[in-house]
């Protein structure tokens, strides 16, 4: 049962804000619930009445009486729209973990989609901490298999199972690291009841054609081992405008009809197409850069993306160390993000020989000053989309 079988189950209460507890317990994590807290908030579903949501569209809104999208950070007519798309910070050590990092983890939550990127050791827990269900997991992709990226897989794949997670779960990573793979898939005894599909990775290049609801794309890295950076390109869509809906009078249901079927009549007659009451919309890009020096790649995964994670296990006074490891510096990583016309940077895989991570966040911000240096259970919105999409043309590296 998808998010839609979740939602409708939700009962009516004396307030949606004091149901998430409750909420949370039923497995429904703290973002789901978020976006019907934050639904109501804006004028949309009143309590009591039934949200449903599928992704990036409500069902059926004739039938419903009532539109949520997620998938944008607008309110158009009788659609209220609300951002679910987010990096949840599990952990950010490289190697060992430390008295306040755990191994990597990160979970890019993307409407109803969860991938979890190179869960290392304790994500299982780190995802406890913060407060997301296991269930919110649909994808896994690990870089390479180095400890600090996958140690994590066993227990994420066992909690699965354990929390009954009835949808299947893709697996991704490099063909070359089969053999730790089937290791880690069955390297403990439990009753294994979840659908895990397995794709190793032969060749860089579209590993998901998608293109709903976005495309998975991999590109080699430059590390000790082979190594595949991830990144997510949504397919490009429309944004409808609401004001010329209003002055064609297109309210309600036929907002819906329009965009499914591509043209409405209007009271007054006239044939109204989605062409004429929308604007062509670019699709918003993750990408996720891990373990490598300085390469073509890491510039191709992250070329106009709205969010960049990038590792930066040292800082540039160690630039020699991290090209004999196979890693990259701070500023390597703002040259990586600035040349590549990124919009937002997240920083992370800090070495533990660093006291602080003041000077991560300095040598950066002087080469690229939208940087997150992150810290375990940060949350990173992507970035509201660009106002202008300046045609449809779609960003896709392949
Ligand atoms: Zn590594």
């Amino acid at each position: 049962m998808g998010l839609v079988g979740v939602l409708a189950g939700v009962a009516p209460g004396p307030s949606l804000t004091e149901e998430v507890p409750a909420l949370v317990e039923g497995h429904l994590d703290l973002l789901q619930a978020g976006v019907l807290v934050g639904a109501e908030a804006l004028g949309g579903p009143a309590r009591g009445e039934e949200a449903l949501l599928l992704g990036h569209e409500l069902v059926d809104p004739a039938e419903h009486g009532v539109v949520v999208h997620t998938a944008d950070a607008t309110q158009t007519g009788h659609a209220w729209v609300m951002p679910a798309r987010e990096l949840v910070v599990l952990g950010t050590a490289s190697q060992a973990p430390t008295r306040h990092r755990n191994h990597n983890g990160y979970l890019l939550r993307w409407d109803a989609e969860g991938i979890l990127f190179d869960p290392g050791e304790g994500t299982q827990r780190q995802l406890l901490l913060a407060g997301v269900a296991s269930s919110a997991v649909t994808r896994i992709c690990l870089t390479h298999f180095h400890g600090d990226h996958c140690l994590g897989l066993p227990g994420i794949l066992q909690r699965l199972s354990l929390d009954h997670v009835a949808h299947p779960v893709d697996v991704w990573y490099p063909a070359a690291g089969q053999e730790f793979y089937d290791r880690l898939r069955r390297c403990a005894l439990y009753n294994d009841t979840v659908d895990v599909r397995p794709h190793p990775v032969h060749r860089e290049g579209v590993v998901d054609p998608g293109p709903e609801p976005f495309a998975l794309v991999a590109a080699r890295l430059d590390h000790r081992t082979e190594t595949f950076g991830w990144r997510v390109v949504e397919p490009g869509g429309r944004r409808m405008l609401p004001a010329l809906l209003d002055a064609a009078g297109i309210s309600g249901p036929d907002i819906g009809r329009l965009q499914r079927e591509g043209s409405v009549v209007t009271d007054s007659g006239r044939r109204v197409t989605l062409g004429e009451m929308s604007e062509p919309r670019l699709g918003q890009v993750f990408a996720f850069v891990m373990d490598t020096r300085l390469c073509d790649a890491a510039f191709a995964l992250a070329d106009g993306a709205d969010l960049v994670v990038c590792e930066s296990t040292f800082l540039d006074r160690d630039a020699d160390l991290a090209a004999a490891y196979g890693h990259l510096t701070a500023a390597q990583a703002a040259r990586v993000a600035k040349e590549a016309g990124a919009r937002k940077l997240v920083l992370t895989h800090f070495s533990q020989r660093y006291p602080d991570d003041a000077g991560f966040a300095d040598e950066a911000a002087a080469i690229f000053p939208d940087v997150v240096v992150a810290r375990d259970l940060d949350r990173v919105p992507v970035p509201p989309r660009r106002e202008h999409s300046g045609g449809a043309e779609q960003r896709a590296h392949g």
